[in-house]
């Protein structure tokens, strides 16, 4: 039986406790919205009897949380859904939510057989309830929009061991015309002031000293008596907090008292990520960015201007509809002019139902021009970062331990301007801060070397 559901319905107190600590799984992709949307379904869950497990083998609940930004995201998901299939035991119940779970709704369930729950990012209050259903045999759908849910009462269960992400707005309102967010996570609305600083409070307590804020148009925030600003300035003061960074803000969100606050608030880091997408003013106006390229460079300066050290990372989308070769060269120059620290750089990727799937078919960039331009960026990009980085060098900066590095033999640490630095030390000292030099560059990362042998403790967090 497939039943479609109203996740508010099920409220978690009708929900029976499972069978002694049954175990889940769940597997992030895309955003860090998704990952801070997978602590709070741990979190859920935790609360209801389960354990969670970090590996799908033999647990009792997997669940895939998605991302539709990109068509690849959701093809890979597909594929993933497979493969899980050879960790399930007979009675271990799949579901799939995020992103792609409210696009697709029950297409999902005709797709992968083996799923028995589709959820959407509104949904997850009911997964308990859900779950106990799909025990019996059921299959649901929950895929309405609740425009009161920011599952206030719910306690993630976080995993980054050194910084917190806190959801302070869902949804947006902005209609970028390739873009499918609108539609999957619907409209735009922010969490109340006081609940997000009780939540760093909690956070602090937990031994955490960074918190990031998220939100898709982050620096848009509000709760109806209190603006982005507000809340920079309320988070950064709560006892504890030493790094407050958020992502991602709209160009035509920073407002003056804003960067004020950016500028005034010691513990706010000077690193912004502001997607640029393109450097071309009508480029921008297809796809409905709602900013020309002067008014980007002029939201720069004003940040630059108020901000000293402030190092910008941004968005690009190559190959949109009808790009033509003296758009992406405007791109290009934006990038030279305003030399990001980094970027993240993407081709093109329609997406169904979107309004750029609706642009006239001759518009289409063929693949080897987007290609071509793709590399042409990405080698400007990183020559830039690269110029940066080596400027940088002897530099003295405050760094957090954050992990092992992949090499498994340095720590990878972070500066207040997002810069990631490698440095030689023993796995105890992850979260603690460093003062270091910045003594390589490889173009992207930097190896620094400790200038003081009295690091700043700070005490690991206490999860789960
Ligand atoms: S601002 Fe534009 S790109 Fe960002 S989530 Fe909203 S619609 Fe998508």
């Amino acid at each position: 039986m497939t039943t479609t559901v109203n996740a508010r319905a099920l409220q978690p107190d009708d929900a029976t406790t499972p069978a002694p600590r049954p175990t889940v799984y769940i597997e992030t992709y895309g955003c860090q919205m998704n990952v801070a949307d997978s602590e709070l379904m741990y979190g859920k869950l935790q609360a209801h009897g389960y354990a969670p497990v970090d590996v799908p083998d033999g647990a009792d609940v997997i669940l895939v949380n998605t991302c539709a930004i990109r068509e690849n995201a959701e093809t890979r998901v597909i594929g993933r859904l497979g493969e899980l299939r050879r960790f399930m035991k007979p009675d271990t119940i799949v579901g799939v939510t995020g992103c792609m779970a409210q696009r697709l709704g029950p297409r999902v369930l005709d797709q992968a057989r083996h799923v028995s729950l589709v959820v959407g990012p509104d949904g997850y209050r009911a997964l308990p309830a859900l779950l106990d259903g799909a025990r019996r045999g059921e299959k649901f759908t929950a895929t309405d929009f609740d425009l009161e849910e920011h599952y206030e009462d719910v306690v993630a269960r976080r995993f980054e061991g050194v910084k917190a992400w806190i959801p302070v707005q869902r949804g947006c309102d902005y209609r970028c015309t390739y873009c499918i967010v609108p539609t999957t996570r619907g409209p735009e609305r922010s969490r109340q002031l006081p609940d997000v600083v009780r939540e760093v409070q909690q956070v602090v307590e937990q031994g955490l000293t960074e918190v990031v804020l998220l939100g898709q148009t982050v620096n848009s925030y509000t709760d109806g008596t209190h603006d982005f600003a507000d809340l920079l300035r309320a988070v950064g003061a709560v006892d504890g907090i030493r790094r407050v960074r958020y992502t991602s803000p709209h160009p035509n969100d920073f407002s003056d008292r804003v960067i004020a606050a950016m500028a005034e608030v010691p513990t706010v880091c000077e690193h912004i990520h502001l997607p640029m997408q393109s450097g071309s003013t009508s480029m921008l106006k297809r796809m409905l960015r709602r900013y020309t390229r002067e008014e980007y460079l002029k939201c720069v300066a004003r940040m630059r201007a108020a901000i000293p050290g402030l190092a910008l990372t941004t968005d690009i989308i190559v190959g949109f509809p009808g790009e033509t070769d003296e758009e992406f060269e405007d791109t290009l120059s934006l990038c030279r002019e305003v030399r990001f620290d980094d970027a993240f750089m993407f081709k093109f990727s329609p997406r169904e139902g979107t309004p750029a799937t609706r642009m006239p078919p001759e518009w289409t960039v063929p693949d080897a021009v987007v290609t071509e331009r793709f590399d042409r960026l990405v080698a400007t990009v990183r020559g830039i970062s690269r110029e940066n980085n080596l400027a940088r060098l002897g530099d003295t900066v405050e760094v957090l331990v954050e992990k092992v590095a992949r090499d498994g033999e340095l720590l990878q640490a972070r500066s207040r301007d997002f810069k990631t630095v490698m440095v030689p030390a023993d796995a105890a000292k992850i979260g603690d801060y460093l003062v270091v030099q910045l003594t390589g560059t490889t173009g992207a990362t930097f190896t620094g070397t400790p200038v003081t042998n009295k690091p700043e403790r700070q005490p690991l967090p206490m999860v789960g």
